[in-house]
């Protein structure tokens, strides 16, 4: 195992544990002090459902739900969009977090797992601000860009789909996104991993994709159409304001 300059055994954090605090019970308290007591009902459920579910690793968790509301409000979001939806928590906190006239277009290659969610998004009566398609985001961006009425009038979009496309994501979705408006790009500390040494232990897919997210934090802080905030919420996330 690697050592630090003291000599002492470095931990590489997992991904999967749900916040980038060093400390669980810190963690916890923040969830159990003021998260879960203002946690919307329909979402409590949600969590809970997802929490049976095999993969409810990839799930948003509650603090940043509550972020993300947060967000929307402030920015009097109406036109939104996410990618990668898993079981809609994100989405769930989304849509409620919008007017009533408010959209999200809501894009994941598995509708199965959007469809364990929905009764829940139904019964919270919001559903209808969805607009889910089912299959691979990209061509989706690529139609609305060609369709040349989208540009500019998005108003929050929130990536949280397949890292190794997030570079891809963001050619397209700088120019859907409108002047003023904010992309939110989730993941973007990857378990702590963007630090670990080279001969860290890490699971073959944190590996992998490892490298996509260091390559997209760099073009990030980089691109000069956009102000960007990267906070240790969740699992990290990039908040991208446009500006040109
Ligand atoms: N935001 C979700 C939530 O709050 O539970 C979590 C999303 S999960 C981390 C990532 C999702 O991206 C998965 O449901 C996966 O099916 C989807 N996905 C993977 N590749 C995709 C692609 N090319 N286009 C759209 N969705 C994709
Ligand atoms: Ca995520």
């Amino acid at each position: 195992m690697a050592q630090n300059g003291e000599g002492k055994d470095l931990k590489h954090a997992e991904v999967g544990h749900k916040s980038l605090l060093q400390s669980d019970a810190l963690f916890q308290y923040i969830l159990e002090t003021s998260v879960y007591p203002r946690e919307p009902e329909p979402m409590k459920e949600l969590r809970e459902l997802t929490a049976k579910h095999p993969w409810n690793l990839m799930t948003t968790s509650a603090d940043e739900g509550q972020f993300l509301s947060m967000i929307l409000k402030l920015i009097n979001a109406k036109k939104t969009m996410e990618i990668g939806v898993y079981t809609g928590y994100s989405l769930l906190a989304t849509a409620l977090a919008l007017p009533e006239d408010g959209k999200i277009l809501a894009m994941d290659i598995n509708r199965e797992n959007y469809e364990l969610g929905l009764p829940i998004i139904e019964k919270a009566g919001v559903a209808h601000k969805i607009d889910f398609r089912e299959g691979p985001a990209l061509p989706v961006l690529d139609q609305l860009i060609e369709e040349g009425t989208n540009q500019g009038t998005f108003d929050f979009i929130f990536v949280d789909a397949d890292k190794d496309n997030y570079i891809n994501y963001h050619k397209r979705i700088i120019e859907l996104v409108k002047v003023g408006g904010l992309i939110g790009y989730d993941n973007t500390l990857w378990g702590g991993s963007v630090v670990a040494p080279p001969d860290a232990p890490m699971r073959k897919y944190v590996r992998y994709y490892r490298d996509f997210v260091l390559e997209l934090n760099k073009a990030l802080a980089a691109d000069p159409r956009i102000e960007i905030c990267m906070l240790p919420v969740g699992d990290g996330i990039t908040l991208c304001r446009r500006i040109s």
